[in-house]
């Protein structure tokens, strides 16, 4: 087996509880081992900045939806293109790009493990085949269930068994990895032309609520022991004074796991408006910080706004509708069966418009404002706030404050009134940035025991290893050196294999697709369910006997087996 010794490694591994330590981590295969043999590879790291490789626990890299948005905006596909070099296919695309692009340019900033926000499971074939073509990093899929019907009616029927029955045969059969929830009930209203406003609102089609659709979802996901909790967009996003509606949910997030959280809210920017419309909009990440500083069973991801052009994609397919109706640009609507939506903008955050410049303060305060950086992981629920390839800015901005006060005197002079930026002095250090950027991810998707997130003996050899002396850098001064350091690493190993270098993927990686696959008892087999079959027959477009995904679509997997309550 190939062996690689990387020599006087400055390592910062919360999960390992080593914060900067100058070491050697040697590697053995695909996995970190105690010791490597005097055949190892000897690579002298000279005390540059080393991390467990980077973990995206919500971004929308492939499947459906991503590549309606590669159709849609042909001028995105020019904006982004490389042309072929060494090992590296051509690639194009800048908010959207090919799957190629997505695999170089997150494996260039050091992310060797992706999560797919959201997989309608209808649909999942298509995903699988992008995951396939994104080869530099591992990939996990959150699966769709917000408007779900079999899962809903067994909800109204107060049947959680039976819902989680129908959870883990769903997962199983698309090859999903967690529970999604998008907009719970409203996606499924959408398809009638409806929405809801708030958790507490009894949907159109079944005799349930957004709060009993989220509440049973959270108690069936603990009975199927699914390695990650229910993650949720909230009901509302987008909308001025959603924050009361955010907060009411995490309200009622039971604490259920003492392994990890309950619930992970993901991109909670776009739910932490307040204001009565777009004339009085404002931040309202104070009161919304403040919940989950009291909430331990809950983790959000930021959703940052960054400047510029992207493409936004979700299954929230009346919340795109809406922004249509703002921006009257292009739009793409889509609904899927029985199970979700989905909707496609491209759009233009200017720092000009006081709407978006509020917007970007929000997932800095909210990141600034949590004070446990476990529970606020860092994200731009790519493409939607901003391209991925922000990431290395986000982190400057989050180190320092003289960086944010440059940016603050470029954007819209009102923001100022609208916002608590400016009052914040917090600036988070190296350790935090390695929490919110892959410990905090690992540990909340509930992958450290896969080997994921950490370098300890016996992890997967997945390592980031950036051009960054942290004694020779003042980040609240140097702020442009941060974002330099973190844009390209000097080495990303993935699975032992050194992938890239100085920003150039050098190998072609054989990447992995995570699943999980609940063990139900026969009485909770959905596959001989007379009612599911006959929801199958009645109302998909397809039987359900060419439903599942097949292992064939599945470049390489590993199949998470859990034991169930059921
Ligand atoms: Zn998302």
């Amino acid at each position: 087996m190939a062996e690689i010794l990387l020599k006087n490694a400055y390592v910062i591994d919360p999960i390992s509880g080593i914060n900067g330590e100058v070491m050697d981590i040697a590697i053995s295969g695909s996995r970190i081992v105690e010791e490597a043999s005097k055949k190892a590879e000897v690579i002298d790291v000279a005390g540059l900045l080393t991390l467990p490789g980077g973990i995206d626990s919500h971004t929308h890299t492939s499947g459906t939806k991503v590549n309606f948005g590669r159709y849609m905006s042909p001028e995105d596909m020019r904006a982004g293109r490389t042309s072929k070099k060494g090992h590296m296919h051509i690639t194009s695309g800048y908010s959207v790009p090919t799957t190629y692009g997505n695999s170089y340019r997150y494996s260039a900033l050091g992310y060797t493990t992706l999560v797919e926000g959201a997989m309608a499971p209808l649909e999942a074939r298509h995903t699988h085949e992008e995951f396939k073509f994104t080869p530099l990093q591992d990939s996990f899929a959150n699966t769709l269930f917000d408007g779900n019907w079999g899962m809903l009616r067994a909800l109204e029927d107060g049947d959680i068994k039976r819902a989680a029955a129908i959870i883990a045969w769903t997962l199983t059969a698309v090859k999903g990895f967690a529970i999604k929830l998008t907009n719970p009930g409203g996606t499924e209203a959408w398809g009638f032309g409806k929405n809801v406003s708030c958790i507490n609102e009894t949907i159109p089609t079944f005799d349930l609520t957004p709060a009993e659709i989220i509440k049973g979802a959270i108690k069936a996901n603990e009975l199927l022991h699914l390695p990650h909790s229910v993650h949720l967009h909230c009901n509302n996003l987008g909308t001025p004074g959603n924050f009361t509606c955010t907060i009411g949910t995490f309200g009622h997030v039971p604490d259920v796991n003492d392994k990890r959280q309950s619930l992970y809210a993901t991109h909670v920017q776009f739910h932490s408006y307040g204001g009565s419309g777009w004339g009085d909009f404002c931040s309202k990440s104070e009161p919304v910080a403040n919940v989950v500083n009291f909430r331990p069973q809950i983790v959000i991801d930021m959703g940052q706004v960054m400047f510029g052009r992207t493409t936004t994609m979700t299954a929230d397919g009346p919340m795109e509708f809406n922004l249509y109706r703002l921006h009257h640009d292009k739009w793409s609507n889509h609904d899927v069966e029985l199970e979700t939506g989905s909707g496609i903008i491209p759009v233009n955050y200017r720092r000009k418009n006081l709407v978006n410049s509020i917007m970007w303060a929000i997932g800095l305060e909210l990141a600034l404002l949590v004070k446990n950086p476990w529970q606020c992981l860092l994200t731009t629920d790519n493409p939607n706030g901003a391209p991925f390839v922000k990431y290395p800015e986000i982190i400057a901005l989050l180190m320092s404050k003289r960086y944010r006060d440059a940016e603050f005197a470029t954007i819209h002079q009102d923001t100022e009134k609208r916002v608590a930026l400016p009052a914040i002095e917090r600036e988070l250090d190296w350790y935090d940035i390695a929490v919110m950027t892959r410990a905090g991810q690992a540990r909340a998707l509930g992958i450290t025991d896969l080997g994921k997130g950490h370098l300890s003996p016996g992890a997967e050899a997945d390592i980031a290893i950036y051009p960054i002396r942290i004694d020779e850098i003042d980040p609240s001064a140097e702020y442009e050196r941060i974002v330099k350091g973190f844009s390209q690493t000097e080495y990303t190993i993935k699975r032992g294999r050194v992938v890239s270098r100085r920003g150039d993927a050098i190998i072609d990686g054989e990447n992995t697709t995570f699943w999980v696959k609940p063990k139900v008892p026969a009485a909770y087999d959905m596959q001989h369910d007379t009612a599911f079959q006959e929801l199958f027959e009645r109302y998909y477009s397809i039987r359900m006997s060419n439903y599942p995904v097949q292992e064939e679509y599945l470049h390489r997997n590993h199949c998470i087996e859990t034991e169930t309550d059921l």
